[in-house]
């Protein structure tokens, strides 16, 4: 996964170096349930009665007015990731979605709220729950897996569906590969009722009405075509007591290169969901990518970032992030790169690996050595320069009096980095 965001972002600061657009990347926008909901909403697909609250002060009022008959309802935590039901909070809490009586919804909904949620999907370091969805509580017979993406092979729209749903599909995928059934839609026809019908009938209905479901999967492909759609996912898609189909998960992500025409959509980009290096290199317009390992890599160009990644691994070591600072940075984004890059707790060792072209050495030199007097430096940093103002930046280095470990080449620099971090 990683790679293929890597190479999205190297084609996207690929297309930065020939001038064609300005702007960083988000990538992928993934926006949260309630969102998406009310967008399915919007295009006549069922969902639940829901309403998502930010404060648990407010939810005695929003159950009078909007749930005033239910005896249960249903409390989710909204964050931009999976496996919520089976996730725990780092408070004790087990579980981001819980049924409960409508009187109890306020006490779990202050359980939730401010709080950190760790899923399978979050990573350790979890994600903070800042609004929970309170929804009617259905009772659901059937679950199902429902999901449009796009693919590869087709060069287009594929359809997912499963008659069992509600956990880890992936899981299921691997035991049971013959039930994942898969439709590809003809992008310029559109989707067919026969389309439509095959991915009801790998849904194997118990209780819902075949021609009433067909309408709903168009209305669902509608909306992945109309908003630019990279992946609708609805995790159960499920069927009611009273033989209705509805959406009872939504995680929607859209094509960032549709942010332009897809206004509204894209002005419910959620940071605070976000990895704060990410959104701290987004903010200086510098293409960067947090990764796991120990060594923080600066670098200028995509291909030298890949190469330099590679070459840390060749040497036993870990990259910590993917960062192209680009052909023109100025001096305050080398600056910002630095302080992304040192607030690290991870990183052990950067790697400045720089080749002067449009970028010149000494830009660069002059970035570091002011980043180093406004933060503390606690990590050794291994220098690689080459190119224009090769010279004038090592000079600069030198002069600034801090300690740096030079490095002749590329090998020597990736050799020296590894060596520094495990120290
Ligand atoms: P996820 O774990 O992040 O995918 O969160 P989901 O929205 O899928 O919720 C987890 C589980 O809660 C679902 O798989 C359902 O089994 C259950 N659930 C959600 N809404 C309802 C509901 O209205 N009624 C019932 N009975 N169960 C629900
Ligand atoms: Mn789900």
């Amino acid at each position: 996964m990683v790679r293929a965001m890597v190479r999205r972002l190297v084609s996207n600061s690929l297309t930065l170096a020939a001038g064609r657009s300005q702007h960083h990347q988000l990538r992928r926008l993934n926006i949260h349930e309630y969102q998406g909901a009310e967008l399915m909403g919007k295009y006549g697909i069922n969902v639940p009665k829901g309403v998502a609250v930010g404060s648990a002060d407010e939810i005695k009022k929003v159950i009078q007015d909007v749930f005033p008959k239910e005896n249960e309802l249903v409390v989710k935590s909204q964050i931009l990731a999976g496996g919520r039901g089976l996730g725990t909070f780092k408070n004790g809490l087990k579980g981001g979605v819980h049924i409960v009586k409508s009187d109890e919804v306020e006490g779990i909904a202050g359980k939730m709220l401010g709080q950190v949620l760790v899923t399978k999907q979050t990573g350790p370091q979890g994600k903070v729950v800042s609004k929970v969805y309170i929804c009617e509580k259905l009772s659901l017979t059937n679950e199902m897996y429902f999901a449009i993406t796009l693919d590869r092979k087709t060069a287009g729209p594929l359809i997912i569906a499963c008659s069992k749903g509600g956990t880890s599909i992936e899981d299921l995928a691997e035991k049971y590969p013959d039930m994942i059934i898969k439709v590809p839609v003809d992008i310029f026809k559109g989707i067919t009722d026969e389309d439509a019908a095959k991915v009801v009938d790998g849904l194997a209905l118990k209780s819902a009405e075949r021609t009433s479901a067909i309408e709903q999967v168009k209305k669902l492909y509608k909306l992945f075509c109309e908003s630019d759609c990279t992946l609708l996912e609805i995790n159960p898609l499920a069927e009611t007591a009273e033989g209705q189909l509805v959406a009872a998960d939504a995680k929607l992500n859209f094509d960032d290169n549709a942010a332009y025409r897809q206004k509204e959509i894209f002005a419910l980009r959620d940071p605070t969901q976000e990895d704060p290096r990410e959104v701290a290199a987004a903010k200086a317009d510098l293409n960067y990518i947090g990764l796991d390992g120990e060594i923080g890599c600066m670098v200028n160009g995509a291909g030298l970032a890949m190469a330099t990644m590679d070459i840390i691994k060749l040497h036993g070591g870990t990259p910590a992030n993917f960062l192209d600072v680009g052909g023109n940075a100025s001096e305050s984004q080398v600056v910002e790169a630095f302080k992304i890059l040192t607030s690290d707790e991870k990183v052990k060792a950067i790697l400045v690996n720089i080749f002067g072209g449009i970028m010149r050495c000494d830009v660069i030199a002059s970035g570091i050595v002011n980043a180093a007097k406004q933060v503390s430096l606690k990590v050794p940093v291994v220098v690689r320069l080459e190119g224009t103002n090769v010279d004038q930046g090592k000079r600069i280095l030198k002069e600034s009096g801090m300690a740096l470990i030079t490095a002749e080449d590329l090998d020597d620099a990736a050799d020296k980095a590894v060596k520094a971090a495990s120290n």
